[in-house]
């Protein structure tokens, strides 16, 4: 499965912004964004004008580093945005939401989505009460997601909990954190994601 591997802060230094993908770091002042200004590699300062797809191209990168994936599986996902009702741009965060690996994150259960992927792969999620080792599997409302019994003790998982419990768990999800156990209650409707994106020059630049 491919992945990326280089130093996650560079792509937000890159993007300009949090994009909060390493965890409790992204909450400490040792959070690079915060203290070195700029993107990075050796040609930064020669990055010119902002033309109208350049624009639209760094939202898409933005949003998809955010989450985590690659370039062929966020254009799938947007294709499948296309394919279903609604707003294609909702519809796409809707399904970004809607990742088993990011759901783990909103829940406190993991402190990243990328640590939730990793989590997710090696089954340590029970779904429904069934094991779901899927990353990408579309959790639907009404789904509870529950930490394997065996997987309680890993100090990881606990750390995370705890640190998440000083952060607000979203409205949309119902959190049991003595039974390690998140039922999701909705998908998030656009206004309860706050992270500033901007999902219609994603729609524009596939649509080109
Ligand atoms: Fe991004 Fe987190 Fe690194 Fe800050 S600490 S630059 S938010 S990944």
């Amino acid at each position: 499965m491919a992945r990326y591997i280089e130093a996650a802060c560079r792509l937000c230094r890159r993007e300009g912004e949090k994009l909060f993908l390493k965890g409790d770091r992204c909450f400490s002042n040792k959070c690079a964004v915060e203290r070195r200004e700029g993107c990075p590699g050796v040609h930064a300062k020669r990055r010119g004008r902002f033309s109208e797809y350049k624009i639209q191209l760094r939202e898409k990168q933005k949003v998809k580093r955010m989450y985590g994936l690659l370039e062929k599986q966020f254009r799938n996902l947007f294709f499948e945005a296309d394919r279903r009702k609604g707003v294609t741009g909702e519809t796409l965060l809707s399904l970004l939401e809607s990742r088993l690996d990011n759901m783990v994150y909103r829940a406190g259960f993991v402190s990243s989505r990328c640590e939730g992927r990793h989590y997710v792969s090696h089954g340590h999620f029970l779904v429904n009460g069934k094991k779901v080792n899927i990353p990408s599997y579309e959790v639907k409302p009404g789904d509870v997601i529950t930490v394997r019994e065996r997987s309680r003790s890993s100090a990881r998982i606990n750390e995370s909990m705890a640190a998440a419990a000083s952060r607000r768990v979203p409205e949309w999800i119902e959190l049991n954190t003595g039974a390690y156990e998140a039922k999701i209650q909705a998908l998030p409707v656009r206004e309860q994601l706050t992270h500033p994106m901007k999902e219609q020059l994603i729609v524009e630049l596939y649509s080109k």
